[in-house]
């Protein structure tokens, strides 16, 4: 028997830190409050959401109209002008869900706001978390997110640089050597340690496969660069569930690896295994 057949799963795969911890803290406010909100899903992946709304979580787009009850705030934090107005507001209670690493990149943000420096954030524009951070500049805020942009970018005076927790180290330092060569830098490299992990742990096993199949919200930052750093080692597809496999992807193949994004469960991860093995399987292949 050819122990190097069959399906692999990456090291770390699944839940980090800080949404296991987000997670916690909805289940246990579940428990003692009888409203529950968060704005907007409290982290990407809509099948852990959705079991969380059918378990009574109500997800807003905005607060106008909570009058009363308990504000869970998401993984990537919120904007400096909503933590202050939820601050204000007695009737509705807070539980701050914010990554403390998101945190710890927020505080970064705010301090470098009262110096003479503009701030560039690495990242992607239109996610909540880049958004968020944004706000803690108080204007001061500039976001590249690639080394084109970096190319395109005609700032004046000394930058400090500052990451989305997932980015990936590649296009963060790519950035930084573009900006190096014409500005004072000063770099925080606020790339959270999960993620980093992630990406290592699943490009290591992207060499040794044949196919990798990437789990997690396709509104999931982190999930998504975990496909484009499998994608550029072997073929790569990324599923929010087991329903978008296709029998024919494995027909030709007989390593599989799996990882998943920081904010997929478990039991996704687990289904899709399943169902890769019994496909293998039925192609008669031989492992384990
Ligand atoms: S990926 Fe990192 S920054 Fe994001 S929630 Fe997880 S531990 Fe926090």
């Amino acid at each position: 028997m050819n122990k190097n057949l069959g399906v692999k799963i990456s090291d770390n795969a699944g839940f980090c830190f800080g949404v296991k911890r987000a997670i916690d803290l909805v289940e246990k406010t579940l428990n003692e409050q009888s409203k529950v909100y968060t704005l907007g899903p409290i982290i990407h992946n809509p099948q852990e959401v959705k079991r969380l709304e059918e378990k009574g979580v109500k997800i807003l787009k905005d607060i106008d109209r909570v009058k009363s009850g308990c504000i869970v705030l998401r993984t990537h934090g919120v904007s400096l002008e909503l933590r202050n107005r939820l601050e204000k507001d007695k009737a509705i209670s807070v539980i701050d869900a914010t990554c403390p690493f998101v945190k710890k990149a927020q505080d970064i943000v705010k301090n470098l706001s009262s110096q003479e420096t503009t701030i560039v954030i690495v990242g992607e524009k239109s996610h909540p978390e880049v958004e968020a951070l944004v706000s803690y500049g108080e204007g001061k805020c500039v976001v590249v997110g690639n080394p084109k942009e970096a190319v395109e970018f005609n700032g004046v005076g000394d930058l400090s640089i500052v990451s989305q927790t997932t980015q990936t180290p590649q296009n963060f330092n790519a950035i930084v050597e573009i900006l190096k060569d014409e500005f004072k830098v000063t770099i925080y490299n606020t790339i959270c340690k999960a993620t980093l992990e992630r990406q290592e742990a699943a490009e290591k096993l992207a060499k040794k496969v044949d196919l990798m199949l990437v789990i997690g919200g396709k509104n999931s930052g982190n999930t998504t660069r975990l496909a484009e750093i499998c994608k550029a080692q072997t073929e790569t597809y990324h599923i929010e569930t087991v329903d978008e496999i296709d029998n024919k992807w494995f027909k030709n193949f007989e390593i599989i690896g799996l990882t998943a994004g920081a904010s997929t469960p478990d039991s996704i991860i687990k289904s899709v295994e399943r169902r890769v093995r019994e496909i293998l399987e039925c192609y008669g292949k031989r492992y384990f």
